[in-house]
Parts: structure tokens; sequence; C-alpha cells
């Protein structure tokens, strides 16, 4: 099937009929209604074979994914998504796969309600670049650099049930309930909207919650304590995972896209009221500090942190 014959066939007049989209695909661009008084908050992001995922890995997986990276994005700025572009690049045109991604990428832009409004499909090594627009209320975008020392480190979910689900893939496992959490992670969207006005600061946990977490503390100049045995191990890890496995895979295991995010003493009623509402569980972990750097404590001692799957700044790009 040639290009246009595919768009026509599989994105184009699929998913969610938005009034804010003038012209959708089919021209040299597309055109949308900006609300008036609404900034807009952009994201983007790329998954390319052999990188980010498996050769073989199922096309409606990658559909799904190649939008839930987006919009948890969205999610850690606290935005409500509107629009996105898909650029994909094919060894092939294959009809099957191209019709079970196109899948995989309309249920969920069914479920948050974000239109397909444009483009490209090329030729060469399988990838997909996304990208999503959402909005926010004039400087209500949840930053990385806005936590207080004192505010309550939070997270949403699990942690690690991902990291454990591409292992299993990786050997082969096909059976291990982890894989689902791998490739269908669940963008926290509701959740992220519903912190605007009580998180100081958010991130979305893609590369591990360490290192995710020290991100948002070094962008807001604080450190934090933090207590191993508050954090939320997932259900779907098989019995025979031990605990200080677990408790790895929580800290450097990536792609849970669980938010995490800070909250003033002040607003922690506010939480409790808004996160009653969600879906997943919130839990508080530790605290920010003005001295630099991550505490783990376990039972009260100095937690040593294992350095299995830590990514230091610079050394790989992703
Ligand atoms: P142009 O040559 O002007 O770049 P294209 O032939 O690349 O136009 O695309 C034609 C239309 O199809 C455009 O509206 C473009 O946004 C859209 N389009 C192309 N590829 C995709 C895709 N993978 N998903 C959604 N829309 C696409
Ligand atoms: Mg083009």
């Amino acid at each position: 099937m040639d290009e246009f014959a595919l768009i026509d066939r599989f994105f184009a007049n699929r998913g969610p009929v938005r009034a804010d989209v003038r012209l959708g695909i089919g021209d040299d661009a597309a055109v949308t209604r900006v609300e008036a008084g609404s900034e807009l908050v952009i994201a983007t992001d790329t998954l390319v074979e052999g990188t980010h995922f498996l050769p073989g890995t199922a096309p409606r997986a990658l559909g799904y994914r190649c939008l839930a990276v987006n919009l948890s994005d969205l999610a850690a700025m606290g935005a409500e998504p509107l629009w996105c572009t898909l650029a994909l690049t094919l060894p092939d045109g294959a009809e099957d796969w191209v019709g079970s991604f196109s899948e995989g990428f309309m249920e969920l832009a069914e479920r948050f309600d974000i239109a397909l409004i444009g483009g490209d499909t090329v030729r060469g090594p399988l990838a997909m670049t996304v990208t999503v627009h959402g909005r926010v209320d004039p400087g209500c975008a949840i930053c990385r650099d806005g936590a207080r020392a004192g505010d309550g480190i939070f997270v949403t979910g699990s942690f690690g049930a991902a990291a454990a689900g591409l292992a299993s893939l990786e050997s082969g496992d096909t059976g291990a309930r982890t894989i689902d959490r791998f490739l269908y992670p669940t963008p926290r969207i509701d959740e992220g909207r519903s912190l605007v006005g009580i998180a100081s600061a958010m991130i979305d946990v893609s590369d591990g919650l360490h290192v995710d977490l020290a991100r948002l503390l070094d962008a807001s100049g604080l450190g934090a304590k933090l207590a191993v045995e508050t954090l939320p191990l997932p259900a779907e890890l098989p019995a025979g995972v031990e605990h200080h496995r677990a408790v790895e895979l929580a800290l450097t295991g990536g792609d849970d896209y669980e938010l995490c995010f800070t909250v003033p003493e002040n607003c922690s009623e506010a939480l409790e009221r808004t996160a009653s509402g969600w879906d997943c569980a919130v839990t508080r972990i530790g605290e920010t500090v003005t001295e630099s750097g991550l505490a783990w404590t376990a039972a009260g001692e100095n937690f040593p942190l294992p350095d299995t799957g830590f990514r230091h700044f610079g050394e790989d790009v992703e």
C-alpha cells in the first residue's frame, strides 16, 4: 500500500472529533482553534526500534505506547490533551502492521480525547515520533523547579513493573503479567490535571524513580529524605522476585510513566481530597530538604542505592 492509501485508511477521519480542529489530516498543515486565555503545552518523544523497543514488538503496543509516553509528559505538566501529530518511519508499507498500530494509537487517543491532526509517513528503519499539544490556564503548568524545602514527595501507582516486564520480554518469557505494564503504560492525565494548584513541582518517571526525582530536585535546588519501605511495589511482580530486587527495580527501573510530585504541607488536605477520586494509589515517599542529594533510608539506616540501570546525564541519549 502506498503512503497516501495508508494515511487515508488508517489515520484520516479516525479517533476523536474535536470542535477546535478546523482542518485536520489532508492539507499542507493542520489548523486548530486555540482557546483565548490558554497556554499551549507541547512535547515530543521518539521511539526507535532496537533502542526503545525490541524488534518484533506487537504493532498495537507500539501505536499505544508512542502516544502514551507523550501523554505522560502532558500529565506531568498538569495539562489537558488537545491535538497530536505522528511521524512514522516504516521499513515497508505492510497494511496489517499499520492497521494494528493505528488501533493501539486510536484506542488511547479516544480515551483521552486527543485528535490526530497530521504527521508524516516515510520509508526507513522503524521509528515513530509523536508531538502532543495540550493546554493549561495561564501560569498553571506544573514545572520541575517549583518545590520548596519541607514539601512532601508523592508518587502515583507503583514502580518497577515495567522494567520487570521488559526483562521478561528480553528473556522470551511472554506470559509475565508485568509485560503489559511495559507495553501499555497508563498516562496519568486526570491525576496530573487535578494536581494543578496543589503540586509545587512534578515530573513523569520514564528513566527510573531515583534519577527522575533527582532531576526535579536539581531543578528546584533541593535534596530529599526518602524511606525505601514506603515505596509502592507492584502487585504484578512474580512471587519469586526477592524484596531487595523489587526495591532495586522500583528505584532504578524505567518506563513506569507514573507521576512524582511535591506538595506543600498546607495543600496536603487538598491532595487527599482529589486523590480519593483517582483510579491509582498515591503514596508519600519522603520530603524535600535544603541539603542537596537524595538520602534513602531503610528502617532509619542509610540505604545505599543499587547502581543497576542508573544512567548518568550525558552517558546515554535516550
Ligand atoms: P506533505 O507532502 O505536504 O508533507 P504528506 O503527503 O506528507 O504532505 O501528508 C499528507 C497529509 O497527511 C498531511 O495532512 C499530513 O499531515 C498527513 N499525514 C501524513 N502522514 C501521517 C501520519 N502518519 N499520521 C497522520 N497524518 C499524517
Ligand atoms: Mg510530508
